[in-house]
């Protein structure tokens, strides 16, 4: 067993703890890794404090992983030690079902295994995630993180930008489209990088007035602030498609109105709560529709690594200690993060577990 040592959340209302724990034995095609950098993703809030149901405690979040390869596996072929990798949401899959078969291990019909509070299949215990010393994975779901990019700005692309980009490209995205970013946290601020640089004019919605300068420094065209309904009249019918961020429960019907005929809007926001329903005429006036979208697939998540080295796209950043994690939290609820906390692991060596 490999020793670790992590943050660790012991109950929904606790803060996060140091906490001494190990990671598996690498077989022949796992890959070690020492984790750099870490990103928090507001999911690992959702998780933690289960707002999305039952945990199996202790957990330790965590799924934007930049780390370099410490040791592999005799039958690794794809990397080489001292390499600056990444782990994002997701370890494994079932790798047979018809998701899986056309790289799209998010959607794996038959359960995948998630970085953190999910069932490694090698052992039969609960996977812990990436504020943490180390972390062993299988080769194929191992990232490669362009080297141009600073490390730690690109551990949020592993989450925030993958998610992003993902339904950016399903949904043809590129020169010449309209696109509504609601919501400037750390999926908005990547949703506004990326689509800006595949060509798009970006209208970002906020709540906050002192992210308006920092809006349009990313991308985007113009900013709107306040609840939405205000704009409508300006916005009506204007953009072919929305990435809705949020993270608690609002009002979707004026986002619904400001879409053209054909326009779709994408909740990549995971609400504990349910959204109001916005009225079935502002569906069928203009054939629109409210979808879904789930992280990335490893092959397009290294697609988006790459482009994102190639354009020189990575997060704003705040670095902080492990022993800021609780106060982060907190921060995040308030929407007072610019735009992504992240971990810097080597804070963590040394600390002394309290449990
Ligand atoms: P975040 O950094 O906290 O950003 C969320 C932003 O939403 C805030 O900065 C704020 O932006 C806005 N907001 C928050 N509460 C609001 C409210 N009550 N009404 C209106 N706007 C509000 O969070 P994140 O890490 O970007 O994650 C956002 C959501 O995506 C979370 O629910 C997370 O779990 C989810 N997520 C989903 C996936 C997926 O695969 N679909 C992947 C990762 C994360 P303004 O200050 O600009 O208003
Ligand atoms: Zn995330
Ligand atoms: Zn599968």
């Amino acid at each position: 067993m490999i020793q670790s040592i992590g943050m660790a959340a012991f109950s929904a209302r606790e803060p996060l703890v140091p906490w001494e724990f190990t990671r598996r034995e690498p077989g022949p095609r796992d890959v070690v890794i020492d984790i750099e950098y870490c990103g928090i993703c507001h999911s690992d809030l959702h998780t933690v404090r289960a707002e999305w149901g039952k945990v199996d405690f202790p957990v330790v979040p965590g799924h934007e992983i930049v780390g370099t390869v410490h040791a592999l596996g005799e039958d690794v072929t794809r990397f080489k030690p001292g390499e600056r990798v990444g782990v994002g949401c997701l370890v494994d899959s079932c790798r047979t079902c018809s998701a899986c078969r056309q790289h799209m291990e998010q959607y794996c019909t038959t359960g995948n295994t998630w970085t953190y509070d999910s069932i490694e299949k090698e052992t039969g215990r609960p996977t812990q995630g990436g504020y943490s010393l180390n972390i062993v994975v299988t080769e194929d779901f191992v990232l490669r993180v362009p080297g141009s990019l600073d490390p730690a700005a690109a551990a949020p692309l592993l989450c925030a930008g993958t998610t992003t980009w993902s339904p950016l490209v399903h949904h043809g995205v590129g020169q010449g489209s309209r696109v509504g970013v609601v919501g400037l946290g750390g999926l908005g601020h990547m949703a506004v990088r990326l689509a800006a640089a595949m060509g798009a004019e970006v209208l970002v919605f906020t709540r906050s007035e002192n992210k308006v300068a920092d809006a349009k420094r990313l991308g985007a065209a113009q900013v709107v602030v306040g609840e939405g309904r205000g704009s409508l009249n300006h916005y009506r019918e204007s953009l072919d498609f929305i990435v809705d961020t949020v993270s608690a429960p609002h009002d979707l019907e004026y986002e619904m109105r400001m879409l053209r005929l054909d326009g779709s809007l994408c909740l990549v926001g995971v609400s504990p709560e349910a959204h109001a329903m916005p009225r079935a005429s502002t569906f069928i006036g203009r054939r629109r529709s409210i979808t879904g979208s789930l992280i990335g697939g490893i092959r397009e998540t290294q697609e988006m690594l790459d482009f994102c080295g190639q354009h020189n796209i990575s997060a704003d950043i705040e670095l902080i200690s492990a022993d800021y994690i609780n106060t982060a939290y907190d921060r995040m609820l308030r929407s007072d993060v610019k735009y992504r906390f992240v971990m810097d692991v080597a804070t963590l060596k040394g600390a002394v577990a309290t449990v």
